[in-house]
């Protein structure tokens, strides 16, 4: 068992010193306290450092790590056609160097964490744990309205759910269902089952574009896409929902009552004209769990969780006027413990008995120069490049900036898009 004791760290505004025993944190004192260090730990002085839990992206293609660029200046629907385009040409071997600089991309900004849903997932699984990450991945249900799709869809599924079993307990696997308007309402139905008789969370796209809702409308008796899932009896606690960016007052009500986590991807959402007004108070006045994703960088561009946040936020302040809304704790929040909850995670927080995914944070830069409370600055002033090291599960996956085998990933990564362009 790894033994690492992180000497004046900064936690919660306290110089403190913090100890990681296996995968877990399992002492904060204040400096200087800790006399009885474990014969054999790794002593690292942290001064002038930050601790915070590492990020947990909720919302991604992790796959798309390598069409960053591919579909500017378009609007969403016009975009997600270029995109099917694109991925038919993919194959296992993409999905793999295309994950590795995902994640490569997701430890240098400090995200320990990412619910993926993209092809090929063993591969991004191998990809994961070489970087040392913590992956949420999925078989994805996309049929088209495609019967035999469907059939051969379902098969798959199975096989992919079997093979799942034997990965590393750091992995968790869910079912993903692609959206309404890409998959066959017995699909639905099925991977909704499919979901519950295993106990997996599912992960699906829900009313990203008023297209989507007056689509929805017009095909289901003037359902929108909240009211028609909940009419299949998809919706509950155990639903991750990206976008919920087109909401009724009806819509906020059932995903509140019903529990449903909601992902804003703000930057994507943006880019692509999907919208902006993320009802973001009435999601968690009604009980939602709300969370934050950067979607994948074929829309959003990269994977930098700290982005997405501050972006979040000023968005939210703009559109409605109100510069108290989406306030820096709990913005907070929902890149960290909501997340670890639906995620059923005992991380997301800096304390004893958790699992050690913790980010340091360099402070000693003109982003931090002023008497602001650390999380202010860190948000609104630095970048994630003062994301100076990262523990997952207890080990280091990124120190002074440094990720083991960096510079073969990108050149591997280079080569495999050289033989295919
Ligand atoms: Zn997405």
């Amino acid at each position: 068992m790894g033994v690492i004791l992180l000497k004046n760290i900064t936690v919660k505004n306290v110089v403190s010193d913090l100890l990681i025993e296996g995968q877990h944190i399992s002492r904060i004192v204040p400096a200087g306290e800790i006399v009885d260090v474990p014969a054999g730990a790794e002593v690292v002085e942290c001064s002038g450092k930050v601790a915070m839990p590492g990020f947990i992206n909720m919302h991604t293609h992790a796959g798309m790590a390598m069409m960053r660029g591919i579909g500017e200046d378009i609007a969403f629907h016009e975009w997600l056609d270029r995109i099917w385009e694109v991925e038919k040409n993919i194959d296992e071997e993409y999905v793999y160097h295309a994950t590795r600089v995902a994640c490569l991309e997701m430890v240098k900004t400090g995200t320990v964490t990412f619910n993926d849903q993209y092809w090929y997932s063993d591969m991004a699984y191998k990809a994961a744990m070489e970087l040392g990450i913590r992956p949420v991945l999925s078989y994805v249900i996309c049929d088209r309205n495609d019967p035999e799709a469907a059939e051969a869809q379902k098969v798959e599924c199975l096989e992919y759910f079997e093979r799942a079993k034997a990965w590393s307990d750091k992995a968790i696997f869910v079912i993903s269902v692609h959206a309404i308007y890409s998959v066959t309402e017995s699909m639905v139905l099925w991977a909704k089952q499919f979901a519950r008789d295993n106990d997996l969370l599912l992960h699906i796209h829900v009313s990203e574009t008023e297209k989507e809702v007056k689509d929805c409308k017009a095909l289901h008796g003037g359902m929108s896409p909240v009211e028609y899932l909940d009419s299949l009896g998809v919706l509950d606690s155990n639903v991750i929902a990206a976008h919920t960016l087109w909401l009724s007052d009806k819509d906020v009500e059932i995903l509140g009552k019903r529990g449903v986590t909601c992902v804003h991807n703000i930057n994507s959402n943006l880019k692509l004209t999907s919208g902006y007004k993320f009802k973001y108070n009435e999601l968690r006045d009604a009980g939602a769990n709300v969370c934050i994703g950067t979607d994948g960088c074929g829309s959003s561009n990269n994977l930098d969780m700290l982005e997405a946040m501050k972006t979040s936020a000023i968005v939210q302040k703009a559109w409605r006027v109100d510069s108290s809304a989406m306030p820096i704790n709990e913005l907070i929040d929902m890149a960290t413990v909501n997340a670890a909850s639906v995620l059923k995670l005992n991380t997301g927080r800096l304390e004893e008995g958790a699992l050690a995914d913790i980010i340091l944070v360099d402070t000693d830069n003109y982003h931090f120069m002023s008497p602001a409370p650390f999380e202010a600055n860190f948000i609104y002033s630095a970048h994630s490049d003062c994301v100076d090291s990262v523990f997952c599960d207890g080990k280091f996956v990124m120190r002074n900036r440094v990720v083991p085998g960096e510079k073969e990933i990108l050149a591997e990564a280079k080569k495999y898009l050289n033989k295919i362009m």
